[in-house]
């Protein structure tokens, strides 16, 4: 059982981030912002996939505009990703931002910083201070680890909003080296009482991407750190939102759609398991369900894992054992497995 670490909750929009709020799933558009009907588009694609904030870049004052338009077109909370341009962030308030990332120690004189908490207390816009080992300040007290570095320059930007009696805060401490990330969130985790946004940064493209990032949040989660969670690839954001939730249905800590068990094959194999699992993934992206289904590639190991599923197959030659709630069904042929296999999953 994970022991969550409990934080100061922030609502962004109609999303709670901390606290005893389950830990939710964002990502980012990589739409141009300006394009408010591609930007729609991609965003209701991400809503159906599980997301559930969604944070858009707001490079210039037409794309802070647009998000009067784009928010018109979805449901779920919108976050300004501003950098340095403290009228980006006023402009995309303005517009109706639920949240802003951006950090405060960024947008220099003291009276633009006033002026972005002033319009985010009134909108009660959270503010996410995020920062990267990428993008540390350039003179760091000697002898601290990056890790260390990144925990005081996180805290300095905290004082700053908290010294305008602003405390509607999110912190992330990203950087692409998973020790360095783990040690920063560890680190701050005991010395704020704000949620924390967790992700591993520039992780890459999905297939060492997904590996690096699930190593990264999924270690953080199980020691009960981490409010909200964005897996950054190089790839479609809805990859980002479906890694996300296998993060946290590894874990126990959300559920959301099926969960499949299929064995790796070895040499007791006597059918073609690996395309057999392909296609069954496939057809349970159209289920939105929480349901355990198993595919198995012998009927010496598989019954057991077959029978622990809701629903299960044991493949053996040309024929396998079909299982619902560990009880044997029925004996299909190997042309009948996937057709039989989804019959069975819609029955459940
Ligand atoms: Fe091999 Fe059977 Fe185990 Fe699959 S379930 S890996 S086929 S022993």
């Amino acid at each position: 059982m994970i022991e969550r670490r409990i934080s100061q909750p922030i609502r962004i929009g109609d999303v709670t981030v901390g606290g005893d709020a389950p830990v939710t799933v964002q990502s980012m558009t990589n739409t141009d912002t300006r394009n408010a009907a591609a930007t729609i588009n991609q965003i209701k694609e991400l809503e159906e996939a599980g997301c559930e904030i969604i944070r858009v870049a707001v490079p210039d004052s037409e794309a802070a505009r647009a998000i009067k338009e784009i928010k018109k077109g979805i449901s779920i909370p919108l976050i300004a990703d501003i950098h340095f341009d403290y009228r980006l962030a006023l402009a995309s308030l303005k517009a109706g931002a639920d949240g802003l990332r951006l950090n405060p120690g960024n947008i220099g004189e003291p009276e633009k910083v006033k002026a972005v908490v002033l319009a985010a207390r009134e909108r009660q816009a959270p503010i996410r201070i995020g920062l990267n080992a990428g993008s540390l300040p350039k003179n760091p007290k000697p002898g601290l680890s990056v890790a260390q570095q990144m925990v005081e320059a996180a805290l300095e930007q905290i004082e700053l909003l908290e010294s305008l009696d602003f405390n509607l805060i999110k912190v992330s401490l990203k950087a692409f080296d998973v020790p360095t990330t783990i040690a920063a969130y560890r680190e701050i985790a005991g010395k704020m009482p704000y949620p924390l946004h967790i992700g591993i940064t520039e992780a890459g493209t999905p297939r060492t991407g997904i590996i690096r990032s699930s190593v990264g949040i999924g270690t953080l989660l199980y020691m009960g750190i981490g409010d909200t969670i964005r897996v950054s690839l190089t790839a479609h954001p809805r990859e980002e939102v479906f890694a996300g939730y296998e993060i946290l249905k590894s874990l126990d800590l959300r559920q959301r759609g099926p969960v499949l068990v299929s064995c790796p094959s070895c040499g007791r194999t006597e059918v073609d398991i690996i395309s057999l699992a392909e296609a069954v993934e496939k057809e349970l992206l159209k289920i939105d369900k929480p349901i355990k289904v198993a595919v198995m590639g012998c009927v010496v190991n598989g019954p057991g894992e077959a029978m622990d599923a809701d629903v299960g197959i044991a493949c053996g030659k040309g024929r396998g054992v079909l299982f619902r709630k560990g009880e044997k069904i029925r004996t299909i042929q190997e042309k009948d497995f996937l057709r039989a296999l989804m019959e069975e999953v819609e029955r459940v």
